[in-house]
Formats: C-alpha cells, structure tokens, sequence
C-alpha cells in the first residue's frame, strides 16, 4: 500500500521521536496512519524487517549480504520446511572449532534478513546456524535440486553487482566456509645452521567449477594473485598477495 522505503523511513523517523507532521511532510504517509504506526511502533518494526528484499524492494546491507553469499556458497544449503507449503530453511554448516565464525554467520543473517529467529543446530562437529523464511530462494536464486558442484552456479546480475562492490566480504565468506590459512614451516639446515621459515598461505577447496570461478575472478578483481593447486584446490601464496588477503579475512576465528 506504501512505498516500503517510505515505509521504513517513517517508521524510523517516528521511533527518533520525530513529530507526526514532520514525518508525513518528508513521507506522504497520511497522518491517520502515522498516528496508528506510532501506537504499536515496535511490532511496525518487525512486519516492515521481516519482509523480503527482493520481494519488497527493502534495501539489504550489501556487505553482510556479500558475506553471507559466501558462506551459503561454500557450506550452505536451503530445504522445504518439512509440513509448511512455501516455507524454506537456508541452513549453513559452521566448523564448532571456530566459534567466532558461528557468531558471525548469526550476525550476517540477523543483517539481512532481521526480525527471524536463527537457531543453531547441532551435528557432529559442527553448528548448522540457521533460519525459516519463504524468501530464501529470492535471496539465493543458486537454490536447487541436487548438490551444488551437479549444476550450474551463476549469480544473478543483481549479485553480480553487489559482490563487484563487495568482493572483499564475498571471498572472505567463501574462506570463512570452504578454505583456511595455513602457516607450512619449512627448516633448511645449511652451513650456518639451521634456518626456519614460515610461508602462511590461504587454500580454497571446492568441488564446483563455477564456485571455484567466482572465487577467483573476486581475487583477479582484487588484484591478488592465485594459482590452482589440484583439481579442486585454490592456493595463494605470494606474499603479497597473502598479506592483502590478511587485510580482510585473516586466520579463523
Ligand atoms: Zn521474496
């Protein structure tokens, strides 16, 4: 009935304490309306968050989003809801010994997706953070029959344009999901001694090649340089180029 974005912003003007008249000169909602919104502004709140982006045209944080599809991408999936019609859970399978991770992957979805509630569920090893919503095949058009390495795996010219702008926060979810920095110690025993060195490295595994492609066209964006090092494997190495990887994704956590 009213422009969503409208919508939120009245809302939002309205909790600041704005008065009824100011909102509805810079809303257009009609001051009937506003009056009953102020009312019960909280569960306001929670019907506009609860919406789909995509759906609804609400404006989504791009940077958890990005995150988010990375993660999704590596170790999520999404499922019928088993007795509810039209009603998906999108499910991501975090590691239990990166317990900063699980909370991040509940931060992210909080972003994107606010006012669900996100449950954790336990399997062996790991916490299958987690949320029921009918919009997730909106959110994740990847959605389908079959595991993902099986089928075609191509972003949808509006993720597209958010993981152009976001690359980093998309490749630090794919690592965040899929990959891991190691630190290979090597000791070379020379004339002088025994000498030690340490090359921290980034890998990337994934069995699917469109994954692996979105993961490496995100670094070629970045200018951080990777090589393939088998047939399902991503390695960079160069120092430089670990060291820009550093800068935004970092050791797990
Ligand atoms: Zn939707």
């Amino acid at each position: 009935m009213y422009d969503p974005r409208m919508r939120q912003k009245a809302l939002e003007l309205l909790n600041e304490g704005r008065p009824v008249a100011e909102v509805n000169r810079r809303t257009g909602i009609p001051t009937t309306t506003l009056y009953n919104w102020r009312k019960n502004l909280s569960a306001q709140f929670e019907r506009v968050l609860a919406t789909c982006p995509r759906c609804h045209d609400r404006p989504v944080d791009e940077a958890a989003y990005s995150y988010l599809l990375g993660l999704y991408l590596g170790d999520g999936h999404i499922a019928h809801a088993p007795g509810h019609k039209g009603v998906f859970r999108l499910e991501i399978a975090c590691g239990d010994v990166w317990p900063g991770l699980i909370d991040a992957c509940a931060d992210a979805l909080a972003v994107v997706m606010p006012g669900l509630k996100i449950g954790r569920r336990a399997s062996p090893g790991c916490t299958n953070v987690g949320a029921y919503s009918k919009h997730w095949p909106c959110l994740f058009p990847q959605h389908g029959p079959g595991m993902k390495h099986t089928r075609k795996i191509e972003l949808v010219p509006w993720q597209r344009a958010i993981v152009d702008r976001r690359g980093r926060e998309f490749i630090r979810g794919l690592i965040h999901s899929d990959g891991c920095r190691t630190t290979n110690r090597v000791r070379r025993t020379s004339n002088s001694g025994d000498r030690r060195h340490e090359y921290p490295r980034y890998f990337f595994t994934n069995a699917s090649d469109d994954i692996r492609k979105l993961y490496t066209d995100s670094l070629d964006a970045l200018g951080i340089a990777w090589r393939q090092n088998s047939a399902r494997n991503i390695s960079v190495a160069r120092a430089e180029a670990v060291a820009l990887l550093d800068g935004f994704v970092g050791p797990k956590y």
